[in-house]
């Protein structure tokens, strides 16, 4: 990514409040990530491919005692739990469906718990993003959340919703929606609280 895109995104991430970190390699990353792990007396994380393909989970667990991955569970009733305990920690650590030029962050949700803890509740959010996520504006972030991210989740769920064969979403059934929840984060009241780390390359969808 050129460097002028980076200053960009930079100033525009830091007008919402929020910290924009780029990096050229995972391992400049993930350090960046044990460092605040090695703060933190609980971590949230957030499902994503992105987290999985970085081993973060693996990574921080190493530093920071209660870690709280749902995906993790062993049944439904403790993945709830799982979620709900992510909520309240000190760091909880994401990915996003997409962010725009201008630094905003655009997520869709099956069941809310990932957008509830970007939002509020944890004191500290890290949003881990490969620059594939980077949109142009809103329209194109929202567009690419539901006609990129959401049927590659839902696949990946074993959900079969229209989206998934290529077909308009608009009969798409309840329980086959796995897009609930969109979120468009615009800003932080607290500066310091939200952090997104993009790294060079394709990561997630
Ligand atoms: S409403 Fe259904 S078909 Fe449309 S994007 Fe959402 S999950 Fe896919």
């Amino acid at each position: 990514m050129e460097n002028k895109t980076i200053d960009r995104l930079k100033k525009c991430f830091k007008a919402r409040n929020i910290d924009f970190h780029y990096f050229e390699n995972k391992t400049e990353l993930v350090l960046s990530i044990v460092e605040a792990a090695k703060k933190a007396d609980s971590i949230g994380i957030g499902n994503s491919q992105t987290l999985k393909k970085l081993k973060i989970f693996e990574t921080v667990s190493e530093y920071c005692q209660h870690v709280y991955d749902k995906t993790l569970a062993g049944s439904k009733e403790e993945e709830v739990k799982l979620k709900r305990q992510a909520l309240l920690t000190d760091l909880y650590i994401t990915s996003s469906n997409a962010i725009t030029a201008d630094g905003k962050i655009i997520n869709v949700d099956h069941s809310g718990n990932r957008v509830a803890a970007m939002t509020f509740g944890p004191r500290q959010v890290i949003i881990i993003i490969g620059e594939n996520k980077l949109t142009e504006n809103e329209q194109e972030g929202i567009l690419r959340s539901l006609k990129v991210a959401t049927p590659l989740n839902a696949r990946r769920a074993k959900y079969s919703p229209p989206c998934t064969q290529n077909r308009p979403c608009a009969e798409c059934l309840q329980n086959q929606r796995v897009c609930n929840y969109l979120s468009i984060i615009r800003g932080q009241v607290h500066p310091q609280r939200m952090s997104v780390m993009m790294l060079k390359g394709n990561y997630g969808y």
